[in-house]
């Protein structure tokens, strides 16, 4: 695709976009997505050469460069919008997702990187991301998970550790970090590390995966296939000081407290995600499968209600995590409910079409492997809901 949707340079605005024209503003982006679904999920498809749209150089910029990184935002109604907020981001991101969600994930931008980035980062590192991020396709990662420590991100050991008194400021990384999306083709990410014991004592670094010492491995998925899941091996990778996130901070607010108010942002955009597949699938059976019976309409009534009651639980959870990012309780009820969402309603679109479905339909078969992701990106359903007790012994609910 070499054409983008109108835009023009000027100043950032405050309030979102109508999301009904927010969404048509990407529509040609959602129906290129979808355009090569299958494609992108054959083994080993890249992303990079079989999809057109994220080679066009405009399409990380789509996917939310702060304003002072991009002066040629999307135009909305007359209006610039950079998709800077989270309400922004979660209309945009369902309806990319409902194109084909593997592919908005395996999408060159932030991503969660940028998100922690900009949490943490000083004035410097903010600018030798988002220029690295602005001057072309960029792909990023963001790798906390490790093969032992995913849920209790706390236990994990990757070390940082000083590379000795002759080489003052620098440090070394070495360890191993499991299911990285995109880390086999990315140009920049982050790595989090344990500098010193206790839960203080873990930062983010920022890492080109072209230094010496880092390896990643791709890793075979059922679903999400075109995400690039990885395994990454860091063997005394070289890290400077100013790879640091966040040493102009308090330990207590860089590293994992840093994670976790990134994981609040990023779990309505998650949500969205999956709302983005959940409806894809009702559609997809709407279409199809003719001459419902009774039963069916029924449940096909219950299915649309239901996507229509957690887009508003998104957006809900999209305005808190813009407000406070501190607060992820409502983020996490409204992750953990769309990845519900898209499981059932995914797996009752395929059970319409009867034995075979998954040969005679296979992007409906995509879609049920997909959906089957959100259950662990960003965290499990279980830790979700641990979230959501511990907001509501807070008091933390919505009150409209
Ligand atoms: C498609 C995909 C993309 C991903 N992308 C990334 C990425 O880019 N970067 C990254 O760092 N990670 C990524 N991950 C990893 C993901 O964050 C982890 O899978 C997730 O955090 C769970 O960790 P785990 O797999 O080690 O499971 P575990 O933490 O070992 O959990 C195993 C089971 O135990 C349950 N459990 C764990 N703790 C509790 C508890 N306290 N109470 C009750 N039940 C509990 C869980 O719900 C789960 O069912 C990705 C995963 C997937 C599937």
């Amino acid at each position: 695709m070499t054409t983008a949707p109108a835009r023009t340079p000027s100043a950032p605005t405050r309030t979102p976009p109508d999301p009904a024209r927010l969404r048509a503003a990407v529509e040609e982006y959602a129906l290129a997505f979808r355009a090569t679904a299958l494609a992108m999920d054959r083994p080993g498809a890249d992303p990079r050469t079989l999809n057109p749209v994220v080679h066009d150089a405009y399409f990380p910029v789509l996917l939310g460069l702060p304003p002072a990184y991009n002066p040629d935002p999307l135009i909305v109604d007359g209006r610039p919008c950079h998709l800077h907020s989270c309400v922004e981001r979660v209309v945009v991101y369902e309806r990319l997702a409902w194109g084909d969600a593997a592919l908005m994930v395996a999408a060159p931008g932030p991503s969660l990187s940028g998100v922690l980035t900009e949490e943490l980062g000083d004035d410097d590192q903010k600018e030798r991301y988002y220029t690295t991020l602005a001057a072309r396709p960029t792909w990023t990662f963001f790798a906390l998970t490790e093969p032992h420590a995913g849920s209790d991100a706390t236990a994990l050991t990757t070390a940082l550790t000083p590379a000795g008194a002759g080489d003052p400021g620098s440090y070394r990384l070495s360890g191993v970090k499991k299911y990285i999306g995109n880390a086999v083709r990315a140009d920049l990410g982050v790595v989090f590390a344990r500098i010193k014991p206790g839960p203080v004592g873990v930062v983010a670094v920022l890492v080109e995966p072209d230094r010496p010492g880092f390896t990643a491995t791709a890793l075979p998925t059922t679903g999400m296939r075109a995400i690039g899941l990885s395994e990454v091996r860091l063997a005394d990778v070289p890290v400077a000081a100013s790879d640091i996130l966040g040493m102009h901070l308090s330990a207590t607010r860089r590293g994992i407290v840093g994670a976790m108010r990134t994981f609040n942002r990023a779990r309505p955009v998650v949500a969205a995600m999956a709302l983005g597949v959940a409806q894809a699938a009702w559609d997809y059976a709407a279409t199809h499968r003719h001459a419902l019976r009774a039963a069916e309409s029924q449940v096909m009534e219950g299915l649309r209600r239901r996507l229509a009651g957690t887009r508003r639980l998104v957006l809900a959870a999209a305005g808190q995590a813009d407000r406070d990012p501190g607060d992820g309780t409502v983020a996490s009820a409204a992750k953990y409910r769309a990845a519900e969402l898209a499981l059932e309603t995914s797996e009752y679109a395929l059970r319409l079409f009867g034995p075979g479905a998954r040969l005679e339909h296979p992007l409906l078969d995509k879609f049920h492997r997909d959906a089957r992701a959100f259950e662990f990106m960003e965290g499990t359903g279980a830790v979700q809901r641990l979230n959501l007790a511990l907001g509501h012994r807070k008091g933390r609910i919505l009150d409209d």
